[in-house]
């Protein structure tokens, strides 16, 4: 039972964090409004169809689905009687140029035997290097992922503490690839463990051995997939969302953050202002400062952070059905330095990108009509800076089809039933992300995580941030967590 407060909460956008921001402050007894530009909710975490063929847009690996339970169970409610998923095992299919094959399982056991039958890695090496991973996992996710490292008195809660004493232990003064490179002799376990750095869009070159933990997350913790592919988490939170009583504004831009002596005071959309005592803003924070409130004091050296990779997708609709493929598959590229060199200094697409097919219907054969199959074909790309996009996506095209047909042994171009694309432009159009950057800032230095926005505004009273661009950071259970920190700092 909710017990009201009489204060009222104005949120922007509904992706996976501004959803789960309103369903905690709905229980924390405000009346919740979310407005979304788009007509539909969820942001990058969306679905549409083509020709019978049925594409999760965005996001596709799943991991800590605990957080999106935490929810329903806020709510007074049995998730597993709104939402569900099953464990991925195995979780990928990895591919590499010279024919080797190989998947990544569940459990660090089964990983590290299956890598080391195949790959020239010991199996003990592989263990080592999962435990390390796990200890840093411990020894971080308090300072990282559980609260705001933007309150002060949070440097003093214990587990942080701990966490802060033990900074040389964690990997922030090497890179990932260094880090890698010392702890594994076959080059293709250096490149599995790399991959990681994609995952907040940054390179592995560049990027902090900290980040080595995120496959703690997938390997040990597992990955999922939720039944009804992964839009059913956006389903299901606006369900939890309406349900509690949130009300929802598609088609509704907000094109302003109403401020009166540094007070919140509302949003302003093109129907008018609505008075809010609290906002929180899920627009990636570098739009929300400059389009929402362009005459507040911007935290410059923040927004000037580089911004994290974007991605080119094909969608395509597949009239075959590819037995060698599960549901996530990785075609490695040959030279991996080249192809983040490419991205992060030249601000191109390699010629042999790492290329990410997802197929839903193998788990879910409606997905795609009898006999065929649904890929999401992804490659890391740069943020949009100007580049000649058509031209690029165009020559990407042809590269990945060269590539998926060698290592296939196939003629791929021949079974493609329907296409759509996904490129930074769109990105950026369809979410305000800006850049059309897929992450917010990259994290490609060690100071990266504290340079990212805070969940509230020292500016503004009542002002408050959460999502991918902000603390602490991107995918599906950082933004949850994001929410989780943000809706925990309101008075
Ligand atoms: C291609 C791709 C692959 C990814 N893969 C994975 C993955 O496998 N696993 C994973 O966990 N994560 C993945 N991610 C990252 C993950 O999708 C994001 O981190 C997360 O979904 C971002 O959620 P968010 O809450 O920050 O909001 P967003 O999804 O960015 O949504 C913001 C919402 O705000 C709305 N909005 C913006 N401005 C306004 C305004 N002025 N007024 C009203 N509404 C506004 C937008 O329309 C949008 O709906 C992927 C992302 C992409 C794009």
């Amino acid at each position: 039972m909710i017990k009201e407060n009489n204060k009222s909460c104005g949120i922007i956008g509904s992706g996976v964090s501004g959803l789960a921001a309103a369903i905690r402050m709905r229980n924390k007894g405000y009346r919740v409004t979310v407005f979304e530009a788009n007509s539909f909710a969820g942001g990058k975490l969306s679905s549409e169809s083509n020709k019978g063929y049925r594409f999760d847009m965005g996001p596709s690996v799943f991991t800590m689905p605990a957080y999106v339970d935490e929810l329903f169970v806020l709510s007074g409610k049995d998730p597993r009687d709104h939402f569900n998923y099953v464990k991925l095992d195995p979780v990928y299919r990895y591919f590499f140029g010279d024919g080797t094959m190989l998947d990544a399982w569940h459990g660090k056991a089964r990983f590290a035997r299956e890598m080391a039958k195949i790959l020239d890695e010991q199996e003990s090496t592989i263990l080592k290097y999962l435990d390390n991973t796990e200890y840093v996992y411990n020894l971080t996710a308090d300072v990282f992922l559980h609260n705001s490292l933007h309150k002060f008195r949070n440097f003093f809660r214990k587990p942080v503490l701990k966490g802060l004493l033990n900074f040389p232990k964690i990997g922030a003064f090497e890179t990932m690839n260094e880090a890698n490179e010392k702890a594994f002799s076959d080059k293709k376990m250096v490149q599995i463990f790399n991959r990681y750095s994609t995952y907040n869009g940054s390179s592995p070159y560049l990027a902090p051995a900290t980040l080595n933990v995120i496959p703690h997350l997938e390997i040990m913790e597992g990955a999922y997939y939720p039944e009804g592919g992964m839009v059913a988490i956006t389903e299901a939170l606006v369900k939890l969302a309406k349900e509690t009583g949130v009300e929802f504004k598609f088609s509704s831009a907000v094109r302003e953050i109403v401020i009166e002596n540094k007070k919140i005071k509302g949003l302003r959309t093109d129907a008018g202002v609505e008075h809010f005592d609290v906002v929180i803003s899920n627009m990636d924070v570098y739009n929300s400062y400059l389009k929402l409130m362009p005459d507040v004091k911007k935290p410059e050296k923040t927004l000037k952070q580089d911004k994290s990779s974007s991605a080119v997708i094909f969608y395509w609709g597949i009239k075959k059905e590819f037995k060698e493929l599960g549901l996530h598959n990785i075609l490695f590229s040959e030279n991996y330095f080249e192809e983040f060199d490419t991205i992060f200094s030249k601000r191109s697409i390699y010629h042999d990108p790492t290329i990410y097919i997802n197929i839903t219907s193998k788990h879910t054969p409606a997905d795609a009509p009898p006999g065929a199959e649904n890929w999401f074909t992804m490659i890391n790309v740069p943020n949009n800076s100007g580049q000649d996009w058509d031209a690029l996506v165009a020559e990407a095209r042809v590269n990945m089809i060269k590539k998926i047909n060698r290592i296939l042994k196939t003629d791929i171009e021949k079974y493609i039933e329907c296409e759509m694309t996904l490129d930074p432009r769109l990105v950026e159009s369809r979410t305000s992300s800006a850049f059309g950057a897929i992450y917010g800032n990259a994290s490609n230095n060690k100071f990266a995580a504290f340079l990212r926005h805070a969940n509230f505004s020292k500016e503004i009273e009542g002002l408050y941030f959460c999502g991918g661009s902000v603390h602490p950071g991107p995918s599906i259970p950082l933004c949850l967590l994001s929410a989780k920190i943000t809706v925990g700092l309101v008075k």
